[in-house]
């Protein structure tokens, strides 16, 4: 028997409290998330949920063969 959990590859590391800003942080078993505050003993949860598509998309870079043949219009060299 194993007293060590398996680590969570998705949990989180807050730098501060977001109750008190504290920076006495440290990891509670409520849920495998959670941190407990030890200036202000609150018990929280910092989850990343994904992140949203921008509004605008910047264009796709050119490939190095499609940018290398730009450059040589951009400059006229006829091979
Ligand atoms: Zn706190």
């Amino acid at each position: 028997m194993s007293l060590r959990r398996t680590p969570n590859p998705n949990r989180n590391h807050p730098v501060h409290c977001p109750y008190c800003a504290g920076t006495a942080l440290f990891p509670n078993e409520e849920t495998e998330f959670a941190w407990k505050c030890h200036d202000c003993l609150r018990i929280f949860e910092a989850k990343f949920y994904g992140q949203d598509d921008p509004f605008t998309r910047p264009s796709l870079a050119p490939s190095t063969s499609e940018a290398y043949q730009l450059s040589l219009e951009k400059h006229h060299v006829v091979l």
